[in-house]
């Protein structure tokens, strides 16, 4: 990572530091569409990016070569129209009542996910509105999407309704054994082929990797561009985010004596104990703290790992930095990244990837390297 020196610049505020790197965003993107083969590779960018910035990642994504992108909201896609003139955008969260127009005026298309959606889309293609939309079939997720019957009652309107893609989503793909995921294939297939005239999409970032069955027209990873893994199918893929925060002072702390709130761990050893100028109001979740009973997450400095001890608090955590002589005052200590995967510490804290970097919060000073 590159060092800068923020404190020299005048704008550090004292709070983390968080590194993204759009160049291995871009990377992870390509490396996605090299496994995709034929079917084109869109990319989900909901939730800001899944926490690490629309502005900065859209170019990114786009310099890439990606096209298409999908995202949750309207006003996360009217962003992003600014950001990707010429993009097809996709709104998941479907038709929200009474935005169809503002949806068009952006070019964004509703993703339809219900009987409901359906009706309302149709009275503002009878009133002449030229949107477009995708058609969410539900099989077997039970979130959003039309039933089966209901797809096959749909099949000769697509042209009236100015479908552009027929989709469903997996609920389990990041379990390629389970058994739901077959069955999701089996229906979807049969509700693509009431639509054969309509590009197919069903694959998440776990599901492009279970096999090219998942495929079809379209895939739609998230989680992999930003670097979270799903185990060795995804080795090739590169750590794009990587939060650090500061040591405020180093501690002794004597045998038997505890550190942070609760009392919840006792050191056992004559300990130097580190505390980090970042808390669970950074998004580092509490629930990855340390106790004597459990060993919670670490982090990384000087080439090596540093446990946690004791409870995380708000805007402080402790680390253990006993092995570690030369950790000090000032330095930087990676809570996650390219030494500690995302996905470890969100274990720690009973929680998944997804949630620690759509948590990260307002404070951190990001640094962008490798920008479009
Ligand atoms: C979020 C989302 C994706 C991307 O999922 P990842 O697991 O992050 O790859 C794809 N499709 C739908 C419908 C989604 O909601």
């Amino acid at each position: 990572m590159e060092s800068i020196d923020d404190a020299a610049a005048g704008n550090w505020g004292g709070g983390g530091r968080l590194t993204v790197d759009l160049g291995a965003l871009a990377r992870n993107w390509r490396t996605l569409a090299d496994r995709a083969g034929g079917a084109e590779t869109a990319a989900a960018v909901k939730g800001d990016a899944y926490g690490i910035g629309l502005a900065e990642a859209v170019p990114a994504l786009a310099k890439a070569g990606c096209r298409t992108y999908f995202v949750a909201l309207p006003q996360e896609g009217i962003q992003l129209r600014t950001l990707a003139p010429a993009a097809t955008i996709y709104v998941l969260n479907g038709l929200i009542p009474g935005t169809a127009t503002l949806l068009a005026e952006s070019a964004l298309q509703p993703v339809l996910g219900s009987l409901a959606e359906i009706d309302e889309w149709a009275a503002y293609k009878a009133a002449g509105g030229d949107g477009r939309a995708a058609l969410h079939v539900d099989t077997g997720m039970n979130r959003l999407g039309v039933t089966l019957d209901e797809a096959a009652g749909l099949a000769d309107r697509a042209e009236a309704l100015g479908l552009s893609l027929v989709m469903s989503h997996l609920a389990c793909a990041d379990q390629p054994d389970h058994p739901l995921n077959a069955a999701q294939l089996a229906a979807f297939g049969t509700a693509a082929r009431f639509f054969p005239a309509l590009p197919a999409s069903l694959a998440n970032s776990a599901g492009l990797h279970l096999s090219p069955d998942y495929h079809f027209d379209l895939v739609r990873p998230g989680i992999a561009l930003y670097g979270g893994r799903f185990g060795d199918a995804f080795a090739a893929l590169e750590p794009v985010v990587c939060a650090e925060a500061r040591i405020v002072q180093v501690r002794q702390v004597g045998v038997g004596q505890s550190v942070g709130y609760g009392a919840t761990q006792h050191v056992t050893r004559p300990s130097r104990i580190a505390i980090l100028s970042a808390g669970y109001a950074d998004g580092y979740h509490r629930q990855a703290s340390s106790s004597d009973g459990a060993a919670g997450a670490s982090a990384f400095l000087h080439g090596r790992r540093a446990p946690l001890v004791g409870r995380i608090s708000m805007d402080l955590l402790a680390i253990d930095v006993t092995d570690i002589p030369e950790a000090q005052r000032g330095d930087h200590a990676e809570l996650f990244g390219p030494n500690i995967p995302v996905d470890e510490v969100a274990a720690h804290a009973g929680t998944i990837g997804y949630e620690l970097l759509t948590s990260l919060g307002k404070r951190y000073r990001r640094h962008y390297l490798g920008g479009a």
